[in-house]
C-alpha cells in the first residue's frame, strides 16, 4: 500500500511510471456540474471517466433542494401563466446577486436559460406545471415552480416579476431526484464512474494538464486525460483553513454541504497557476420560516426591522447574519402563526409568548422600547394605509400584529426546535461561491488571464455568476449550465 501526501502541488508526467487509466475527458467530482460535463463530453463523442471521492455520485447537489434558476419563458412558466424574457431574468439576477455579479457569465446564463431548460428536460429532468405561490425555502410539495424574491421589493420594480425557481417533483429536498436523472443519463451516455477515488494532484506535461493522481483506500491511482481534466469538486465550506483565509464570515456557522466541500479542486487548480475569484462570496441561510416572516416582522438584537420580510429568505439571512446586530428574532401574532400550516413551520415554535411587549423585550434581551417602537410604526401604517412604506413588504402580507405576540429565536435553528440551546448554535449555515477563475467554456485562467491548457472547472469549484449575494437555484443553475459548456469544450480540445 502506498501512502499519499495531502499536498495539492502538481506532479510532472515524467516522474510517473505510466498511467493506470487513460481517457479523453476526466471529470473530477460527480455532482451536478460533473454529471452535466460528463454528459456533454460523452455526447460529443469523447471517452469519459468520472472520478468521485465518495462511494456514490451526487455530491451536495443530491442533498439539495434541487431548485434550478431558469427563465426566459420556459414551458413551466407559461403553463403557470407567466411570460418571461432573458432580459428580465438578467435584470433581476444582476440586482439580486450583485453588486459585482459577473455580467459576462450572467448574460450567457440568462440568454441560454431556455435552451438549458429544454436540455435538462430532454435529459430526464421533470418540472411539474404548478406554482407554489408563497415565500419559502423549498415547497413541501411536488410543485415545479416557485418564487425566489422576484415579486418582492425592490426587484418587482427592477424587472417584470416572474417565478424562476424550477424544481423536480419531490417534496422538500428534490436534489436526489435531479441527480438520479443526471447520473442515469451520464452513465447511459458512456461515462465510466470510479467511486471511492479522491483526486489529490494534477499531472503536468510541459505546462499542460494531462491527468491526475488519486487515492483509493490509501492506494495511489493515476489517470491520463488526452483532451482535458474538468474540476467539478464543489466549494470549500468544509475546509476551516480556506474558510478562515477567504470567507471568515462563515466560521462558526453550520455548513450547507455534503461534508466533502474541502476545496481540494480549487487548491489543485491554484497549484498549477489557476487564479481565484470571488472567494469571499457566500450563501447564508438563517433558521427563518418564510411563511411566518412574511406574516410577521423580523428584527435585530435592538428590536429594529431591516428588510421587507416577504423577500427571498436567503436575502433576509444575509442581511441579518452579516450586517445586523444579532440575534435575529421572528415576531408574529397568534393569527399569523396559526395561518401557517404546522408542517410549513419546519418544527419551529415560539421561544417566548407575551401580551406585553415590554415583557417580550425583557425576555429576548431587546433594549426597552426597541421592539415597541418597531411594532408601533409597523402597526400604524398597516392600520391606516395597509402598506409598509419603510421596507415595502407587499400589501398582501401587511396587517397589524395584535394580541399575544411570539418571539422566535433564530439561533435555535430548525434542529433547535428539537432542543439545541442557543449557546451551541448560531442558527445560520452557508456554503461558498468563489473558486477558480474560468471563461464561459470553463477554461481555468491564470493570473494573466491566459487559459491553462487542458484544465477546466465548473460548479462551486469555480467562480460563477455571483457577485456579493446569492439566490436559491443559481448554484445548481450555473453549475449545470457551465458544467455542460466545460464538458463540451474539453471534448473538443
Ligand atoms: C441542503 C442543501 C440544499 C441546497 N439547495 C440548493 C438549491 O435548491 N438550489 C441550488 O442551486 N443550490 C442548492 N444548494 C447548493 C448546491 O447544492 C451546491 O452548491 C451545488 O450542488 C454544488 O454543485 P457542484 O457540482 O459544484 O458540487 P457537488 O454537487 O457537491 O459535487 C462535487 C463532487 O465532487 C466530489 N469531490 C470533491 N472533491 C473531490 C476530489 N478531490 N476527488 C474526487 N471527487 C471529489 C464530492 O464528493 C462531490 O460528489 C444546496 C445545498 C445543500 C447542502
Amino acid at each position: 500500500m502506498t501512502t499519499v501526501s495531502r499536498s495539492s502541488k502538481p506532479v510532472d508526467a515524467d516522474a510517473l511510471d505510466g498511467f493506470d487509466h487513460e481517457t479523453d475527458v476526466l471529470v473530477i467530482g460527480f455532482g451536478g456540474a460533473g454529471a452535466c460535463a460528463a454528459i456533454e463530453a460523452a455526447e460529443a463523442g469523447a471517452q469519459v471517466i468520472a472520478v468521485e471521492g465518495a462511494s456514490g455520485p451526487g455530491g451536495s447537489t443530491a442533498q439539495s433542494g434541487g431548485e434550478i434558476y431558469l427563465g426566459g419563458g420556459t414551458p413551466t412558466q407559461k403553463a403557470c401563466g407567466f411570460d418571461d424574457t432573458a432580459d428580465d431574468m438578467f435584470a433581476f439576477l444582476q440586482a439580486a446577486l450583485g453588486p459585482h455579479a459577473d455580467e459576462t457569465k450572467l448574460r450567457a446564463y440568462c440568454d441560454g436559460s431556455l435552451d438549458h431548460y429544454h436540455w435538462l428536460v430532454d435529459h430526464g429532468v421533470e418540472f411539474r406545471p404548478t406554482l407554489w405561490d408563497s415565500p419559502t425555502w423549498m415547497p413541501l410539495t411536488e410543485d415545479g415552480l416557485m418564487w425566489l424574491g422576484e415579486n418582492s421589493h425592490p426587484f418587482d420594480e427592477i424587472a417584470t416579476p416572474a417565478p424562476r425557481g424550477h424544481r423536480p417533483p419531490m417534496a422538500a429536498f428534490a436534489g436526489m431526484l435531479l441527480m438520479e436523472r443526471l447520473v442515469a443519463t451520464a452513465t447511459e451516455a458512456g461515462t465510466d464512474v470510479h467511486t471511492d477515488t479522491t483526486a489529490t494532484r494534477l499531472v503536468l506535461d510541459g505546462g499542460r494538464v494531462v491527468g491526475v493522481i488519486a487515492r483509493r483506500f490509501g492506494d495511489l491511482v493515476t489517470y491520463r486525460a488526452r483532451r482535458g481534466v474538468v474540476l467539478t469538486t464543489g466549494g470549500f465550506v468544509d475546509d476551516e483553513q480556506m474558510l478562515a483565509e477567504h470567507a471568515p464570515q462563515l466560521l462558526g456557522h453550520g455548513k450547507v454541504s455534503d461534508g466533502r466541500d474541502d476545496g481540494s479542486g480549487i487548491r489543485m487548480g491554484a497549484a498549477v497557476g489557476g487564479a481565484l475569484r470571488r472567494m469571499g462570496t457566500v450563501q447564508t441561510a438563517l433558521s427563518l420560516v418564510p411563511g411566518l416572516t412574511a406574516r410577521g416582522i423580523v428584527v435585530n438584537a435592538l428590536g429594529q426591522r431591516f428588510i421587507n420580510e416577504d423577500t427571498y429568505p436567503g436575502l433576509i439571512s444575509e442581511a441579518g447574519v452579516h450586517h445586523q446586530p444579532n440575534p435575529i428574532w421572528m415576531i408574529i401574532d397568534e393569527a399569523g402563526y396559526e395561518e401557517v400550516p404546522e408542517i410549513d413551520r419546519m418544527g419551529m415554535v415560539p421561544t417566548f409568548v407575551d401580551d406585553d411587549v415590554a415583557a417580550l423585550e425583557a425576555a429576548t434581551g431587546i433594549p426597552p422600547g426597541g421592539l415597541a417602537a418597531s411594532l408601533d410604526t409597523y402597526n400604524r401604517f398597516a392600520d391606516e394605509l395597509g402598506t409598509d412604506p419603510h421596507f415595502h413588504k407587499a400589501d398582501r402580507w401587511v396587517r397589524p400584529l395584535r394580541g399575544p405576540l411570539a418571539a422566535i429565536d433564530t439561533r435555535l435553528g430548525f434542529a433547535g426546535a428539537e432542543g439545541v440551546p442557543p449557546s451551541e448554535s448560531t442558527g445560520a449555515s452557508g456554503f461558498t461561491l468563489g473558486g477558480l477563475r474560468t471563461t464561459l467554456d470553463g477554461e481555468v485562467l491564470d493570473v494573466d488571464g491566459e487559459a491553462i491548457p487542458g484544465l477546466y472547472a465548473a460548479g462551486r469549484a469555480s467562480a460563477g455568476i455571483h457577485g456579493e449575494r446569492y439566490i436559491s437555484g443559481t448554484s445548481i443553475g450555473d453549475g449545470t449550465f457551465f458544467g455542460r459548456r466545460a464538458g463540451r469544450a474539453a471534448a473538443r480540445a
